[in-house]
């Protein structure tokens, strides 16, 4: 199956717990203002088509880390092949995060989002919210957003959770990115 990405980071500790493998999915309808990553809305340009095979095999050889995150872009909106993704890499024993700007409730009344949510460890659901900046939840945006527990592996009273979030800066392709901090990411991009 092939899945539309439109960046990786192969061993941030900025979206999720622990060391893990992030990857932004291309296409969002979403388009929540103050979304810092617009160049991920169109879902027919931009990015690069991946075979879920392949790109798991990759992920899966990544040393040392816990799991994948999964931003975007909107990971609901290619679910078929992102489910085979991420069945696949827990297969392979890692844990499974995704952040989605669709709340719990409008998942579960979307008829293709249960094998997606069925394999997912851990939700961040809900749009973001430029208004409500969070100021104290690890790996939230905005207050409104809710963190799923959705299996045994990860609990709300995990410590990590309560540590200071954290922000990574670093160069890609000439280019400073932030990760783990979406004002920032987006103040920056603004002239
Ligand atoms: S759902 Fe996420 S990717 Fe889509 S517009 Fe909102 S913040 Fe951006």
């Amino acid at each position: 199956m092939q899945l539309r990405i439109a960046q990786t980071v192969p061993d941030t500790e900025a979206e999720g717990p622990g060391k893990r493998f992030a990857l932004w999915v291309q296409g969002c309808t979403l388009r929540c203002p103050g979304c810092c990553n617009p160049e991920m809305f169109a879902p027919d340009k931009g990015g690069q088509w991946v075979d879920t095979a392949q790109f798991a095999k990759t992920i899966l050889q990544t040393p040392g880390i816990e799991g994948i995150s999964v931003l975007g872009g909107e990971p609901f909106q290619q679910p078929e092949a992102l489910a085979e993704l991420c069945a696949l890499v827990r297969a392979g024993g890692l844990t499974v995060m995704i952040y989605s700007g669709y709340t719990m409730e409008e998942l579960r009344a979307q008829g293709t989002s249960a094998p997606l949510l069925a394999t997912t460890d851990l939700l961040v659901d809900g749009r973001y919210d430029q208004t409500k900046p969070e100021k104290s939840r690890r790996w939230i945006g905005s207050s409104n957003q809710v963190m799923h527990f959705l299996s045994d592996r990860y609990t709300a009273t995990d410590p990590r959770f309560g540590t200071p979030n954290t922000i990574e800066l670093r160069f890609v392709n000439g280019q400073l990115t932030i990760n783990g901090w979406p004002q920032a990411a987006d103040a920056m991009r603004k002239p």
